[in-house]
């Protein structure tokens, strides 16, 4: 049976029906401070338009995807992160530790990151 997917509370957030840290907001993507930050910089960087998981992407979709790293550069830029580095990371299903089901691009730095997976 194919999964049900439904409107999270990032569709609220970028409504500005619940509030959150946005950093950035245009007609494409919506960027906030992540809620339980991983590290000194933790910015979600999401489409507008409600995708559930990276598995739901289409061409059509390309344009605002395409925006996440263009927001995702400036951002780091900004947050004074850019030349020492950061880490994108999107995580997919159940193996990725998705917990939220519309899809966003974690931005983290300010430190060193460790390692990409956990052993
Ligand atoms: P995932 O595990 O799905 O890749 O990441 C979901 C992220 O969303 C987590 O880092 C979590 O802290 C963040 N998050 C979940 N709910 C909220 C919220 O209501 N507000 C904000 N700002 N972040 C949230």
């Amino acid at each position: 049976m194919t999964k049900e997917y439904q409107e999270t509370i990032f569709t609220k957030i970028i409504n500005k029906e619940i509030p959150a840290n946005i950093v950035y907001q245009d007609e494409l993507v919506t960027a906030f401070r992540d809620i339980s930050p991983q590290a000194p910089t933790h910015i979600l960087i999401i489409p507008n338009k409600f995708i559930p998981t990276v598995n739901h992407v289409t061409s059509e979709d390309e344009l605002a995807l395409g925006r996440l790293f263009t927001v995702a550069a400036k951002l780091a830029k900004e947050e004074g992160i850019a030349e020492d580095g950061y880490r994108l990371v999107m995580n997919c299903n159940k193996n990725g530790g998705q917990e939220v089901f519309h899809i966003h691009m974690h931005l983290l730095g300010g430190q060193k990151l460790g390692p990409l997976v956990a052993k």
